[in-house]
């Protein structure tokens, strides 16, 4: 008789914020009821707190694993999805071959054309919990799980300079590579006026040649805006050039990442391999989200990647901090190039958690705890209201 999972328990974790993601942009934003703001420029929805859906899975044996997907808007959607089909159908499987479990649980409703989504963001949270709960059993890391035994150090970049003027953004950013980041990224709305151009130069002056410094472009242009904001920068060298262009659409990322000579990195809001396969070629390194695309996809993705030479910098989304450890360890396993580190964020929730990576020195420090390594503590429950117990 295989063990089964006995108990699904789902919570919505919300923690107010000193500062908005992103930093405040007065003009360039307005409020959405109480919970949200959207931002401008790019259109897009944010919400007011870090907010984020968890869940605990199980056994029969009484082994537990914890998972974590998006919650910045809806999170009883994910629940719902989890009562009324996901959670019934899970209990019924194997919980020792996670990967198989998503695919089981992804095949449900395929033919109906649910692919990505809420759908797949719910499967991803199952899925850490499966992956955390199978190493967790078996006594090891979910690196070692995933090839990888050991400790080990991802490289971090700095996510985003949420200063009011250009010598605010360059200070800060001088005060990370005092403490060892060399590498920085900026989004496309940190710059005086849209003066991105302007940006760099003060930037690549004051951080000097060594300093990688990438643009988050934020989905904001066509592919001709894009190939003469990349070319503009191309004098001051930048690392990579993210998500230039509207996300469905294929055929100008594509025209982008033939056209510029710098890196084109594309994939945080993918859910499955099956988002990458149209774009393979199309950007040299993808940043595969996992509160989006669980565990079984990371690896789908990055493997599919690797194959096509590029190179693996996953992205890091607002939350509690157990899908960024998953993603710190699977990156590990699959030999990531570096983390993005999000240090408006992920500092001040991993108080919450007991085994949480660090990052200091411009490295995650990645222990070989097992599973995920992540557990909210006292006051980590706290921050957790339960939504749906099955
Ligand atoms: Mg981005």
């Amino acid at each position: 008789m295989h063990k089964r999972i006995e108990k699904i328990e789902v919570f919505v974790f919300e923690r107010p914020r000193d500062a908005t993601y992103l930093g405040d942009l007065g003009e360039g934003q307005f409020a959405l009821g109480d919970s949200h703001i959207v931002r401008r420029f790019n259109g897009t929805v944010y919400p007011r707190f870090d907010r984020s859906l968890v869940l605990r899975l199980t056994d029969t044996d009484g082994a537990t694993g914890w998972g974590e997907t998006y919650g910045l808007v809806a999170p009883k959607a994910a629940a719902a999805l989890i009562e009324d089909l996901l959670g019934p159908y899970l209990m019924m499987l194997d919980p020792a071959r996670p990967d198989a479990t998503w695919d089981a649980l992804y095949e449900l409703q395929r033919v109906r054309g649910y692919w990505g989504g809420y759908l797949a963001d719910t499967l991803a949270a199952l899925d850490i919990a499966l992956w955390d709960l199978y190493s967790r059993s078996r006594g090891e890391s979910l690196q070692a799980a995933l090839g990888k035994p050991g400790a080990g150090h991802l490289p971090a970049y700095v996510s985003g300079l949420p200063g009011a003027s250009k010598a605010e953004r360059l200070e800060l950013a001088q005060n990370w590579q005092a403490r060892g980041f060399d590498k920085v990224k900026i989004p496309v709305s940190h710059s005086d006026d849209g003066d991105i151009t302007g940006e760099f130069y003060s930037l690549r002056n004051g951080l000097g040649d060594g300093q990688k410094i990438a643009v988050d472009v934020h989905w904001t242009c066509t592919a001709d805006d894009a190939i003469a904001m990349a070319n503009s920068l191309a004098p001051f060298n930048p690392w990579f050039f993210e998500a230039p262009v509207a996300s469905e659409d294929i055929a100008a990322q594509h025209a982008v990442g033939k056209a510029i000579a710098c890196a084109l990195a594309l994939g945080e809001e993918w859910r499955t391999e099956w988002d990458y396969r149209p774009r393979a070629g199309a950007a040299s390194i993808v940043q595969p989200e996992m509160g989006h695309t669980g565990v079984t996809q990371f690896l789908r993705i990055a493997e599919r990647g690797r194959k096509d030479g590029t190179q693996l910098i996953p992205h890091a989304t607002i939350g509690l901090g157990i899908f960024a450890n998953a993603s710190l360890r699977a990156g590990l396993a699959a030999q990531a190039e570096a983390h993005e580190f999000q240090h408006t964020i992920y500092p001040a929730n991993a108080v919450l958690l007991d085994g949480a990576a660090t990052c200091d020195a411009g490295a995650f420090h990645i222990p070989d705890s097992a599973g995920h390594g992540t557990i909210p503590n006292e006051d980590g429950m706290a921050h957790l209201r339960p939504l749906l117990t099955l």
